[in-house]
């Protein structure tokens, strides 16, 4: 029971009903919200945004086959981490469990909320050690695990078999970031477990594959009990009326990203393949993601290098499993071949030393 997993003083704590949630029909005058009248921006911006996105989940549901029962819209999944930590955890008591390397979030919100983090390496292959969790999640019963799938910076989607075994054995609430799935064709999304486990939490985003990083849109999907607390303790109006908007122009132009998609893709086998040729890399690994995780000889100064040639990437060498290494986010055609050409310059300079 989801019931028996939320902090206790949640349960108790009576919903905050918005002017939006009191009275949700259409009406002619609304003089219940203390709004301005003036629709200064022509687009509606003086009213308050439906508090629970109800026709972007409709749309979600129409174009990804998510039930609308079973989703919430947050401001970016980052604030989805958050909540979960803060409607399943106690402060003081409670802990969760993620692997290393991975995303950083979930520790930082942990620490926010003074939950303990229990970390389980990645094996050398950067692969889930499955038995390591599970046995890690009997001696220490963590509220919450946490897998990224694909995970950020290793760039590697986890095989659905591991992560059901996951979720059967954890008696508390499982939740899959799923950032970057769509980057992977052959993705199988947790989203599938839920009908059997009601304690999985599948999260996407709009920040990645559908470009709109910008307008912070977060989608969490999860069984009805986890949406009716999520929507308990979330800020009324998290998610704003333009943000909305944008999550359900991007869908009805899904055709777009698709297309989009299809280039990345080609890029990111381009971009891969070239980079295995550099004496300076001593390993590409396979990407399911919008990203490449390379080790290098050197990555402080590589990381320089392309810094002075104005091209960022990220520095993640001083992370567990990661000594040397380097994520490569995968850019336009133009500007991996800028990223290509200024390591084949550092490359000449190497051999000719
Ligand atoms: C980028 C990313 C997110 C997205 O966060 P938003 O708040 O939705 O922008 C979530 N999880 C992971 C692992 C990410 O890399």
């Amino acid at each position: 029971m989801i019931e028996n997993i939320v902090r206790s003083y949640i349960k108790d704590i009576e919903v905050y009903k918005s002017a939006r949630d009191e009275f949700t029909g259409k009406a002619e005058i609304y003089l219940d919200a203390n709004e301005n009248y003036t629709d200064f921006t022509g687009e509606g911006k003086n009213r308050y945004p439906d508090p629970h996105s109800t026709a972007l989940r409709e749309k979600i549901e129409e174009v990804l086959g998510f039930r609308k029962e079973n989703t919430i819209i947050t401001n970016g999944s980052d604030e989805l981490i958050d909540l979960l930590i803060r409607l399943f955890c106690e402060p003081g008591r409670d802990s969760i469990l993620i692997e290393r390397p991975t995303y950083g979030e979930y520790k930082v919100f942990a620490g926010i909320n003074n939950v303990n983090v229990i970390d389980v390496p990645l094996t050398d292959d950067l692969d889930l050690d499955t038995e390591e969790i599970i046995q890690t999640i009997k001696d220490k019963k963590p509220k919450i695990v946490f897998i990224c799938s694909p995970n950020n910076p290793t760039a590697r989607s986890y095989d659905i078999s591991k992560i059901r075994e996951i979720a059967d054995a954890n008696e508390n609430i499982t939740v899959i970031d799923e950032a970057y799935a769509d980057f992977d064709p052959s993705f199988v999304s947790s989203y599938t477990l839920l009908k059997e486990n009601d304690r999985v939490v599948t999260l996407r985003t709009f920040s990645k594959y559908w470009a709109l990083a910008s307008s912070r849109l977060g989608l969490g999907i999860a069984s009805e009990d986890v949406i009716y607390y999520l929507n308990k303790i979330k800020a009324p109006y998290n998610v704003s009326l333009s943000a909305q908007r944008d999550g359900i122009r991007a869908l009805e132009e899904k055709g777009e990203r698709e297309a989009v998609l299809k280039d990345l893709i080609r890029e990111r086998g381009r971009l891969s393949a070239e980079l295995e040729k550099f004496s300076f890399v001593k390993r590409v690994y396979k990407s399911d993601a919008n990203f490449i995780l390379i080790k290098t000889d050197d990555a402080d100064s590589l990381y320089s290098y392309l810094t002075q040639r104005g091209i960022i990437v990220r520095n993640r060498s001083r992370e567990i499993l990661l000594s040397g290494a380097l994520r490569i986010t995968v850019g336009s055609k133009k500007e991996n071949d800028a990223l290509l050409e200024a390591l084949n310059e550092k490359e000449k300079s190497f051999v000719s030393r």
